[in-house]
């Protein structure tokens, strides 16, 4: 995407020069139900420190009308390449940009959406990374702080929130003006504007002298799903618990939530008006998993307000920061907040977060959390699993090393510091040095400037009597995957290694041991003359980022017996591990699915139950052998059929079982149920089919040929939504005919016009694992096309084609062929190389692993 970059060299030089006092910002949203383009005039205020130099403003804008700098107007064509010039500065400056902006479909910039349940028009703003640019003009990098006036012209009946308290509108007839309070110094990509017919439910933060409004709003349409009650009483408990870790006040005049329709993130932190995905308004029964990760993603954001908002970056090599202390503190909340529902976190963050860390960290575009961020493309590509996840864990870790009680202190201190200012990583660890007394240097080279992971494995001698003649914890820093920058390294990890017996099925904890690892083989002398335990489990307590593998006989045990642990962070460090092997080609997927199928009866963590669901499927689909993988899949199907129907009726484990079976039934018995409980002729006591559910019945009959057009026509009359669209879109899209395999391709690829949610729904439905034979004319398809999606389409967009439509369900030689050619050929920008060769990488694993699985079957 030329002409949107922007270089951290260029922010630098312009952050010297500027210091920018104040945006007036007025919007005339009266074409918003029309669509197409809107009148945006800012008038920003700002001194320089070399009167006479040059610098430029940042715009993304179909026509600039009028630009005026210090009383003089400037030629239109000082617009150029997203970029206003400016030169000859003075001292202080006024500058006025008029422009036409456009409403955007992507998500990104202020992006436009109508509600097919009552026509009516919904907008909010979405600017994370540069995309307040895309509304108004602005020195678009997060060191550039300033007061923000926003000024609204909209529909009378329109409810309108930003940054500061909505004020009364003033203006009589169809249209009203909102002048919103300035804003404190802020960045642009933290300022907001939500508008349209949402509607709010209200109620307030109170702490002694201390009372914060609070908001939560969402469509009209959504509003008989939205569970207020709940999520304030989140939001709350997140209010008291940072208050008092941080020992600073909420920093802004008041906390507006608001559900919008076809957001890309999770959520985004806007100060004072966050905006969520609006998913997480609930239409249909969800586990609570869901609930959790809505939770979750409320204490992210609400901590953001101090940390990344108060206290901002200032350059986005320092976002892993931003946005693992936001991923550590939602999780540190959760497990320690009073009241709070979920105090089980730490084994969500060990499922999840861990996970995804491992995961990136093997990638060949892995790299040190302190990421080298050039510009913004850089910036775009890396909201990954090290920025969230990795960067978490170690942060996570170096509370256990600096001790929770200086950590506060050291983070108390930094916000104290630099309110209202900008940061590096250097002045958070400056602050956590002098509340500790610990060196951080030592540390912060190993875990942040290094890139990959390591595995740590038991090493164990016994006697003739069966005690421990040795014990030693092994360290491995596995080569990192070609391509990767830097070099593997050994780390100091702190570590506990739990002792378990076997006791009447239950795995019961009897020791543990803490201890510093350091270097490639660390002696346990501890252990050393002890009865040999049934498990040895390294990284007990998930307190260091490591791969952990269990000794022959332990994973013996485990595999019969993984349910039989007590605790859910057990279970779910060895679920990890047995995925990981899987991943590593250390355990064939054929295995995999059997301590699968003996851990999740007694499995009662609904996050994991789910975890392993779909890592079970992805083994099948991936990592088996193809010759074997039908009789996989079948005894998947056949046990997912069975746990369904032996759940607790209405339970959460039900309704996981019901979607699991729904991703891969295959017999005519499977698919006749899926098909009788869609037309009411079967049920399965305490099921709720209810609207998700259908869709998601619905998608497999499609998928396998057995409901087409028409009944896909008759669900969405059903469910004639939003969300109803897409599924509608995804269910067409997954039919098994040379004509929709087309017709979803066109519609992505040589077409420029769905949104970003249908799109996503299309390739979704596209990619049916199902559906090899069908899928494989599209891998030529793929690398003819994906250069000039790159270069044609927002960030957004692009990024789920790359991704989306790799052919990485054809798990052969020919595709790495393919893709290495291309890569080869293309000369594709850095970023766009990236997305490619992640997913290279996961074709090549797979490889590995389908021959693993072969060999086991040969055994
Ligand atoms: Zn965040």
């Amino acid at each position: 995407m030329p002409g949107t970059n922007l270089t951290r060299e260029e922010a630098r030089t312009r952050a010297d020069l500027l210091h920018v006092d104040a945006y007036d910002i007025e919007l005339d949203l009266g074409s918003a139900r029309e669509g197409g383009t809107f009148r945006s005039t800012t008038v920003v205020r700002f001194t320089a420190t070399t009167p006479g130099a040059a610098t430029f403003i940042d715009l993304v804008a179909p026509s600039v009308e009028e630009i005026v700098l210090n009383g003089e107007r400037l030629d239109n064509a000082c617009f150029a390449d997203s970029r206003i010039a400016l030169a000859d500065l003075a001292a202080e400056n006024e500058l006025r940009v008029v422009a036409e902006c456009a409403y955007t479909n992507t998500g990104e910039g202020l992006h436009r959406f109508v509600d097919p349940v009552d026509g009516e028009t919904y907008l909010y703003t979405q600017f994370e990374v540069p995309d307040a640019r895309r509304v108004f003009a602005n020195f678009e990098q997060p060191d550039l702080k300033a007061a923000f006036t926003f000024t609204v012209t909209a529909p009378a009946d329109w409810t309108v929130v930003s940054n500061s308290p909505t004020p009364e509108p003033r203006g009589e007839g169809d249209s009203r003006v909102w002048r919103f309070e300035p804003t404190g110094r802020i960045s642009s990509y933290i300022t907001a504007l939500i508008a349209g017919p949402y509607v709010g439910v209200f109620d307030a933060y109170e702490n002694g002298e201390q009372k914060v409004p609070l908001g939560i709003y969402c469509r009209p349409s959504l509003r008989e799903f939205l569970d207020a009650e709940a999520i304030f009483e989140v939001t709350k408990q997140g209010f008291d618990y940072f208050q008092e870790k941080f020992d600073f006040p909420y920093p802004f005049p008041k906390y507006d939530q608001l559900f919008v329709p076809e957001f890309n993130a999770g959520a985004m932190e806007n100060a004072g008006a966050v905006t969520i995905r609006d998913q997480y308004v609930f239409r249909s029964k969800v586990t609570d998993a869901a609930y959790e990760a809505r939770a979750a993603t409320i204490l992210h954001e609400l901590a953001h307000m101090w940390f990344g908002n108060l206290v901002t970056m200032e350059w986005w090599n320092d976002l892993w920061l931003n946005e693992s202390f936001a991923t550590y503190a939602e999780a540190v909340c959760q497990a320690e907040a009073p009241g709070s529902r979920w105090p089980n976190s730490w084994t969500t963050f060990a499922n999840q977060m861990k996970t995804w860390a491992y995961r990136q960290d093997q990638l060949p575009s892995t790299h040190p959390i302190m990421a080298e961020i050039n510009d913004l493309e850089d910036v775009q590509v890396n909201f990954d699993g090290i920025t969230y996840a990795k960067g978490a864990s170690v942060l996570k870790q170096l509370v256990a090393y600096v001790g929770q009680d200086a950590f506060f202190e050291g983070v108390r201190a930094y916000f104290k510091r630099h309110a209202w200012g900008n940061t590096r990583l250097g002045d958070l660890l400056g602050a956590l040095e002098e509340a500790s007394g610990r060196d951080l240097k030592a540390w912060s080279a190993a875990w942040l400037e290094t890139a990959g992971i390591n595995v740590l494995r038991p090493a164990l001698t016994l006697n003739t009597d069966g005690t421990i003649e040795s014990f030693a914890v092994l360290q491995d820093a596995p080569a990192l995957p070609a391509g990767a920058k830097g070099e593997a390294v050994l780390r100091p990890h702190r570590i506990a290694v739990g002792l378990y017996e076997l006791n009447d099925g239950a795995l019961v904890r009897t020791d543990r041991i803490e201890l510093d690892v350091d270097g490639p083989r660390t002696e346990v002398p501890e252990l050393v003359g002890r009865h040999r335990p049934a498990v040895i489990l390294l990284n007990d307590d998930d307190l260091s980022y490591a791969k952990v593998r269990l000794d022959e006989d332990s994973l013996a045990v485990v595999t019969e017996n993984l349910g039989g642990f007590p605790d859910a962070l057990p279970r779910a460090l060895c679920w990890a591990s047995a995925w990981d092997m899987t991943r590593d080609g250390e355990l064939a997927a054929r295995d995999y699915l059997t301590l699968a199928l003996s851990g999740l009866p007694r499995e009662s963590d609904i996050g994991v139950v789910q975890s392993v669901q779909r890592q079970v499927k992805q083994a099948l689909d991936g990592y088996a052998d193809p010759a074997w993988r039908e009789e996989g899949l079948a005894r998947w199907a056949g046990a997912a059929e069975q746990a369904l129907r032996a759940a607790e009726p209405g339970s959460d484990h039900q309704l996981s079982w019901a979607r699991a079976l729904a991703a891969v039934a295959r017999t005519d018995g499977q698919l006749g149920l899926l098909a009788g409980l869609l037309d009411g002729s079967a049920a399965i006591p305490g099921l709720a089919v209810d609207t998700e559910l259908r869709w998601t019945l619905l998608g497999r009959l499609a998928a396998t040929g057995r409901a087409d057009g028409a009944a896909i026509d008759a669900e969405l009359a059903r469910d004639n939504t939003a969300a109803g669209q897409e599924h509608a879109a995804s269910c067409r899209a997954a039919r098994p005919t040379a004509e929709a395999k087309a017709e979803a391709w066109a519609s992505v690829v040589e077409s420029d016009t769905l949104t970003n949610y249908v799109q996503a729904a299309v390739i979704g439905g596209f990619q049916q694992a199902d559906q090899r034979e069908l899928l494989a004319p599209y891998a030529e398809k793929y690398f003819a096309a994906v250069k000039a999606v790159w270069e044609t389409r927002s960030h957004e967009i692009s990024q789920q084609i790359i991704v989306g439509l790799y052919p990485g369900l054809l798990v052969e030689q020919g595709t790495l062929d393919a893709t290495d050619a291309w890569l080869a050929g293309a000369d594709p920008a850095p970023a766009l190389r990236r997305q490619v060769v992640e997913s290279r990488a996961g074709v090549e694993r797979a490889l590995k692993a389908q021959a693993v699985d072969r060999a086991a079957g040969a055994r």
